[in-house]
């Protein structure tokens, strides 16, 4: 198991759709492995593939003191909503007040390739909708309304890690429409 360097927010990585897994062989278990060692590290309530450099469909969380990973989601969510705030380990230091479903029925798979289904409310909730965003090239940010959007954009520009990756080339996509819901409403 190895500590990953995480990516951040202007990193090409995070804003394209990640591939599903088809081999559920070692090389998905040592990648969950690094996922839930990195997470611990940071420390963070879930992390994505992608966020490390990996555009494959797999994320773990670390809410209410478990740990659970989940291989090619699929979300159903509640028409009920949540207000609390948010933040990504690939924005450092930000938090904002981000809408999300209240409740999730989420299926896919172990890293045995066995189907699973996870039910989670509240934080536990949010985590897999935030990170099955993630495995979409979706960003919390573009969850926001309209105005805290921009204002999150300020924030983020005014930051040192964001400049340090426009030093290295990268040009972050920065969206204003609002994506459709990643999953189906319950
Ligand atoms: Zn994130």
């Amino acid at each position: 198991m190895t500590i990953q360097p995480i990516r951040l927010f202007g990193d090409p990585v995070l804003t394209t759709p990640s591939q599903p897994i088809v081999d559920f062989d070692t090389e998905l278990r040592t990648l969950v492995a690094d996922l839930i060692e990195t997470m611990q590290a940071a420390p963070g309530a879930g992390l994505a593939a992608p966020q490390i450099g990996v555009p494959v469909r797999v994320f773990v969380w670390d809410v209410d003191e478990e740990i659970g990973h989940l291989v090619n989601p699929v979300l159903n969510l509640s028409s009920d909503l949540q207000e609390g705030e948010e933040g990504c380990l690939s924005f450092p230091n930000l938090q904002f007040n981000t809408p999300r479903a209240m409740r999730v029925v989420a299926k896919g798979f172990n890293m045995h390739g066995e189907e699973v289904e996870i039910e989670g409310s509240e934080l536990l909730a949010r985590a897999i909708q935030h990170e099955t965003d993630h495995l979409d090239g979706i960003v919390f940010i573009d969850r926001l309304p309209r105005e805290l959007r921009k204002q999150a954009m300020k924030e983020i520009r005014k930051s040192e890690w964001f400049m340090e990756a426009t030093e290295k080339g990268y040009s972050p996509e920065i969206r204003f429409s609002p994506h459709k819901q990643s999953g189906k409403l319950l």
